[in-house]
């Protein structure tokens, strides 16, 4: 079987969408990839996931053809295949989570009102455009985006930015139920809560093990 420590973190990364009550039922997936070998592996659709093993996952190249595994692959696979040939990204989790999903489906960003925000999104939280006829009727999967699509270096910190994601619009909603009015966070604050923790001048936390 090919993969298989990334399979393990894929599953795992699965799982933890799960624990943190992100996903219900069969709602989310994760996946990630190896550049080195310019393959995905992924969540099989429907498969419940108290059942799934490692040799349950999807393998993909990056066009979308099985490489490997009998199921058939998440149906929201052209979307992380985009996101992979996109960005330079090791890692992608897909949920409903509620406040995250709910944010989406009001065609609104998830504004960034505060500083655990700016540690982990710099600035707004994007959200896509409505979905025109002829992008439903061709290439749905593909051109679909109706709830969070996070990503990561791996897939378990793609599961994690899922976790904070979650968190952070649950803020953004209860503060402006809370004050209909209150303004976004300050860019100097915004920007000094991120790029601490990301970017070339990051300082913040533990330093890293050379
Ligand atoms: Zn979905």
């Amino acid at each position: 079987m090919r993969l298989q420590s990334l399979r393990e973190e894929v599953l795992e990364a699965n799982l933890e969408l799960v624990r943190r009550g992100l996903v219900i039922d069969t709602f989310g997936n994760a996946s990630g990839i190896s550049r080195e070998e310019g393959l995905v592996v992924i969540k099989p659709s429907g498969v419940a996931y108290d059942r799934m093993r490692p040799e349950d996952l999807v393998v993909t190249d990056i066009d979308g053809n099985i490489v490997e595994g009998t199921l058939r692959p998440s149906s929201d696979l052209p979307t992380h295949l985009a996101l992979y040939r996109a960005f330079a990204i090791g890692g992608v989790a897909h949920t409903h989570s509620r406040s995250a999903t709910a944010w989406a489906q009001a065609g609104r960003p998830i504004p960034c009102l505060g500083t655990t925000h700016a540690d982990y999104f710099h600035g707004p939280v994007p959200v896509t455009a409505c979905l025109q006829p002829a992008e439903i009727k061709t290439n749905y999967e593909l051109n679909t985006g109706h709830a969070p699509f996070c990503s990561g270096r791996s897939p378990a910190q793609a599961a994690h930015i899922a976790w904070i994601l979650e968190e952070v619009a649950q803020m953004a909603y209860a503060s402006i139920v809370i004050n209909s009015g209150v303004a976004p966070l300050a860019d100097e604050l915004r920007d000094k809560h991120f790029l601490r923790k990301h970017g070339p001048e990051a300082y913040y936390g533990q330093k890293k093990r050379s």
